[in-house]
């Protein structure tokens, strides 16, 4: 399958299925934590980037084999409202599923009537809001030059108001980059204007791709947590855990993919014929069990085995 990946499993959304609508990283933003590496194809230019009728297919046959998918996720190699055939995905998958929709998005199209309204029969929408000042936002997401942060909160702000779906604010924080008191001050307002049902506080907690992005410590997330008030909640996780034993084929495929060679999430995704989204769902797996860790190579990012310290 080329646009359909998953099902991943996740606390927020249960069990979803990926629903990938651009090729990899086609994004009007360049963020400094992007999990996906440097935006290679910059622009804000809405089209097809890929067909909608090959992607419909593909989920009907998808669903045929999985029964117990919680949302069908539209997200994956970069912004999915760069797609201009989203909203007719929306009501296609609607006129053959009962399956609730959900949408992550950076949130800066929904400055755009049209896109807004192409998203209003979805069931759930995940905006991220990184920034309430210009400045900031320029910092953090590297958007085109065109785009300003006022005009995509009073979009976000506009849609909500709309909205009969669920709307959650996610916010990535980025020590030292946009947590200082003043913009958390304006996210506050920001918060209170947009009036989502719920704001969801991440940090950098996997490699991003700019070194520099640095996470903040728990304590410090639970500061912000408070400060931004009650529908506030932080889903960064923290810490390795028990590393989980190797699932599936995939999984072992690129842990020994590894151990022979770094490589990038588009070498394996291309070496290995797996979605980069699926390939990267092993990686954090892998990252989080404490096998894997990233390096920096020229402009790219490489994941290899941690060693092991000799005794
Ligand atoms: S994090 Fe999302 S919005 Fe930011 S560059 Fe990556 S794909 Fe684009």
């Amino acid at each position: 399958m080329k646009h359909i990946y998953g099902p991943v499993s996740s606390r927020r959304l249960g069990l979803s299925l990926g629903v990938d609508l651009v090729p990899f990283k086609t994004c009007n933003f360049d963020c400094i934590y992007c999990q996906l590496g440097r935006t290679t194809r910059k622009t804000e230019k809405r089209r097809e980037w890929v067909s909608i009728e090959e992607v419909i297919e593909e989920l009907k046959a998808a669903l045929s084999c999985e029964h117990k998918i919680d949302y069908l996720t539209f997200s994956g190699s970069g912004e999915p409202t760069l797609n201009s055939g989203l909203g007719e995905a929306i009501k296609k998958i609607k006129g053959f599923t009962a399956i609730q929709v959900a949408v992550l998005t950076n949130g800066a199209l929904l400055r755009s009537a049209e896109v807004r309204e192409e998203l209003m029969e979805s069931d759930l929408i995940v905006p991220s809001l990184d920034a309430a000042s210009q400045r900031v936002f320029e910092k953090v997401n590297r958007p085109l030059p065109s785009i300003s942060i006022e005009e995509v909160i009073e979009g976000i702000r506009a849609f909500k108001k709309a909205y009969r779906g669920t709307l959650w604010l996610e916010i990535m924080l980025v020590k030292g980059v946009n947590d200082s008191p003043d913009e958390l001050q304006r996210m506050r307002e920001v918060i209170s204007r947009i009036a989502p049902h719920k704001v969801q506080l991440n940090t950098v907690v996997r490699p991003p791709s700019e070194a520099y992005a640095l996470p903040l410590i728990r304590e410090e997330m639970d500061k912000v947590r408070v400060f931004l008030g009650s529908q506030c909640e932080v889903i960064a996780r923290f810490g390795p855990r028990e590393p989980p034993p190797l699932e599936r084929e995939e999984e072992k495929a690129i842990w020994e993919s590894l151990q022979r060679r770094p490589a990038t999430i588009k070498d394996l995704a291309d070496g290995l014929g797996l979605h980069p989204n699926e390939t990267l769902k092993y990686i954090k797996k892998l990252i989080d069990a404490g096998k894997i860790e990233a390096i920096s190579f020229g402009n790219k990012r490489y994941y290899k085995p941690i060693k092991k310290k000799e005794r």
